[in-house]
């Protein structure tokens, strides 16, 4: 499982980075937007955890050039109590929103139901497969 992390907070960036890592994914991490739709275009990535205030582009910009291209699952992290933000997001084509601050656990067990939501839809065959062979040892 290959997870992009797009969060510009260095201290947040790097204990998630370092959460998903104990949990074995592997981990690209981009610390604002231009750098954040780059590797999602590039990279095929099993999920994307996006924050919505970043540097160069925000979270909606991000989200809005990424599916355009791709459907690459993605979460994003929203500011607590913006409501319209939430609502925005699943708009623009966000799969799952978390407010901030979260706890650590909510997280993985989100991402881990959006990887396998997403395993199940007609994705490329290639990220199909790369799901299936890693899902197995899985809780
Ligand atoms: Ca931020």
């Amino acid at each position: 499982m290959r997870i992009l992390i797009v969060e510009d907070e260095p201290r947040l960036l790097a204990n998630l980075a370092r959460a998903l890592r104990e949990e074995d994914y592997a981990v690209d991490t981009a610390d604002n937007g231009e750098d954040g739709v780059f590797k999602a275009e590039t990279y095929d990535y099993d999920a994307i955890v996006l924050d919505v205030m970043l540097p160069k582009l925000d979270g909606w910009e991000v989200l809005a050039r990424v599916r355009k291209k791709k459907q690459t699952p993605v979460l994003m992290l929203t500011a607590r109590d913006a409501s319209s933000d939430r609502v925005r997001g699943l708009d623009g084509g966000a799969d799952d929103y978390l407010i901030k601050p979260f706890d650590l656990p909510e997280l993985l067990a989100r991402l881990r139901a959006l990887i396998r939501r997403s395993a199940g839809q007609s994705q490329s065959t290639i990220d199909l497969g790369k799901c299936r062979s890693t899902r197995a040892p899985r809780r």
